[in-house]
């Protein structure tokens, strides 16, 4: 039996494939290239020691899907990363958002719901919880409307696997990342943004690395220690280990709902001024930045109580924020050499 894990030449979804590989398990990846590309495919091979297939699958493709299913009728679970995720863009081009990460997502379950029993994981977003109101955040905090069409993407995802699972066979875990950081420590494999990146961690590496002149602070007059934001930043490897677990779980039923939601985070909340001063002592130099002013749709601190994926999925984040950055800027270094 397969797992096909959709966006598995992407950030996250690179990082589970290779844990996945390291696991034993039997790995198809689906992805357009549309944010990624075939050198991540000979990252993963490199690290792994082993070669999973590979579609070049548009999943907005409804056919294209349906072929991929008749070809590879033995995929028993689907990891589902393949989304689009620029936040900005999607306020700009809500359609294209709705388009990619709903029609896609209907084309795969509608696949699935046909077989006998299917395991799906979706990569979903603390942004569901937009400003919670208590810290941390546990799973049973509210949904709250959502700030961009993005978000909403995710919202509907998991309403839409939600339903789905009621009237099939589908069993299927919802995980809520917060901010997923880091690279493989091999820095074979890392995040790579196209254009100017919209997350602090790339670029303060790509402003460390001289690409960016400085790294703006989106306001330090935040009801915080320091007055930045804070968020929850957790290792993209122990993200990706949360992934085979959950999988192993559906597989072996011991899901104790046909939907189980799990926040995915290592519990602490980070500022942004910690974040720099943490990069700035483990990689041994000073970052230029300015502080400017708020940005419009910031919240002010998310992180996460992960009590639940600590007991129940019995997983939890290992790595330092001083690991995750180190292993970021390892990255970040070895794909401007
Ligand atoms: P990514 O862009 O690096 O990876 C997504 C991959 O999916 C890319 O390789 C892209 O080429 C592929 N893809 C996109 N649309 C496709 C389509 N129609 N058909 C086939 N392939 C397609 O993103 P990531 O950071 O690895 O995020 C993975 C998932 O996690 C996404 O669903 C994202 O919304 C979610 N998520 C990410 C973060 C984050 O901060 N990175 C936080 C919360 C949730």
């Amino acid at each position: 039996m397969k797992t096909l894990v959709t966006g598995g030449l992407g950030f996250i979804g690179s990082h589970t494939v290779v844990e996945l590989l390291n696991e034993g398990f039997e790995v198809v990846i689906i992805d357009n290239l549309s944010n990624s590309s075939m050198d991540v495919l000979e990252g993963i091979e490199r690290i792994a020691g082993k070669k999973p297939w590979f579609e070049n699958v548009d999943l907005k493709d409804k056919k294209a899907v349906q072929t991929f299913f008749k070809k590879y009728d033995d995929v028993a679970g689907v990891i589902h990363f393949a989304a689009s995720k620029a936040v900005g863009e999607s306020v700009e081009n809500p359609l294209l958002y709705y388009e990619n990460n709903i029609n896609s997502l209907v084309y795969l379950l509608q696949e699935l719901q046909q077989k006998p029993e299917a395991s799906f994981i979706f990569s979903s977003s603390c942004t569901v919880y937009g400003q919670a109101e208590i810290m941390p955040i546990t799973e049973n905090a509210p949904v709250q409307q959502a700030m961009s069409p993005y978000g909403n993407t995710k919202q509907m995802g998991e309403e839409i696997i939600t339903d789905t699972a009621k009237v099939s066979n589908l069993n299927a875990v919802l995980l809520r990342y917060f901010n997923p950081i880091g690279a493989h420590p091999s820095a074979e494999i890392g995040e790579l943004p196209i254009g100017v990146p919209q997350n602090l961690v790339p670029f303060i590496t790509q402003t460390a690395i001289g690409l960016r002149t400085e790294l703006s602070v989106y306001g330090d007059d935040y009801p915080t220690s320091d007055g930045t934001c804070i968020r929850d930043y957790i290792h993209v490897v122990d993200l990706a280990k949360a992934h085979v677990v959950a999988l192993q779980r559906l597989f072996a039923k011991k899901n104790l709902d046909k939907i189980e939601t799990f926040n995915l985070g290592t519990g602490t909340g980070s500022s942004v001024l910690e974040v720099i001063t943490t990069f700035e002592k483990v990689s041994n130099q000073r970052l230029p930045y300015k502080i400017v002013g708020r940005r419009e749709g910031d919240i002010v601190s998310a992180y996460a109580n992960t009590d639940k994926a600590n007991t129940v999925l019995g997983w939890k984040a290992k790595s330092t924020l001083e690991e995750a950055l180190s292993s970021a800027w390892k990255w970040e270094k070895k794909i401007r050499s």
